[in-house]
């Protein structure tokens, strides 16, 4: 009888962890307004079910945003490069000093035709991303990737991509940046969060973008949420078991929180 008993109510009380998105999923996409998911972080905090940010933004923006959000604890910064744990210590996948003695290797002709944020004042990276200078200076503090504009031919990208992949880094491109990244995305970076916890906690995910994907498809339940700016609902397979949010941003995640919580709030 015991151990039955003890089995129920393990499953009933099984943990949940929500890991999210941030710009155009719990952040409005152009306003950053967070509030239509008040009452939604309200009740999640009130249930000790934690939060836990994914982002392509840096620590140095996170940190900032975490608490306008009342969040604490773990957070993944840069694609899933950086992983922030409760404890405050980081895991970065490839090191800063790696990634730049990396940029330092590559042939000249290369390296002149890239113009990195390293290379770059903050006045440059705002004028370049239309952040103030405030926060291109918090997007510059990287830990692990490095976005750059790329001013070469073809056949120089390509020899760019051969060489960071001998050095265990991935080309990617993002809008006008491409970017040098290691080879751990979001989905891999909530594995590495998730090893240490037994046992393993329930997950749920919500995203809006096309990198958000392999996430939401990992996790035990995944939401994602409307924008109409994305092309990742083409991106899905057939016979997924998303939550599709009809509305976007914050709104859509407060409807996606209600829906895996069974409860409307009111
Ligand atoms: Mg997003």
């Amino acid at each position: 009888m015991i151990p039955s008993e003890h089995k129920i109510q393990s499953v009933s009380e099984q943990k949940i962890v929500v890991f999210t998105d941030l710009d155009g999923t719990l952040l409005d996409h152009n306003t950053y307004s967070f509030s239509p998911a008040i009452p939604a972080l309200q009740v999640l905090a009130a249930r000790s079910i934690p939060v836990i940010p994914v982002t392509s933004k840096t620590l140095a923006e996170l940190r900032p945003l975490m608490s306008v959000l009342g969040l604490k604890g773990s957070a993944i910064a840069e694609n899933g490069a950086v992983i922030k744990r409760g404890d405050d210590s980081i895991d970065c996948a490839g090191s800063r000093s790696k990634l730049l003695s990396c940029l330092a290797n590559l042939p000249f002709e290369i390296r002149s035709a890239m113009r990195c944020f390293c290379d770059m004042s903050a006045a440059e990276i705002a004028t370049e991303t239309g952040l103030d200078e405030a926060e291109a200076a918090l997007a510059a503090q990287r830990e692990a990737t490095e976005p750059f504009l790329w001013g070469g031919d073809e056949t120089e990208l390509a020899a760019l991509a051969d060489a960071l992949t001998a050095s265990d880094f991935r080309l990617t491109q993002g809008g006008r940046f491409y970017h040098i990244i290691p080879p751990r995305d979001k989905a891999a970076a909530i594995e590495v969060l998730l090893a240490q916890k037994t046992p393993r906690p329930q997950t749920w995910a919500l995203g809006d973008g096309p990198n958000d994907t392999a996430m939401l498809l990992a996790a035990d339940r995944g939401a994602l949420i409307a924008n109409p700016h994305s092309d990742a609902k083409n991106l899905l397979p057939d016979g997924h078991q998303l939550y599709l949010s009809a509305k976007t941003g914050p709104a859509g995640w407060r409807d996606a929180i209600a829906a895996f919580l069974g409860s409307d709030f009111g």
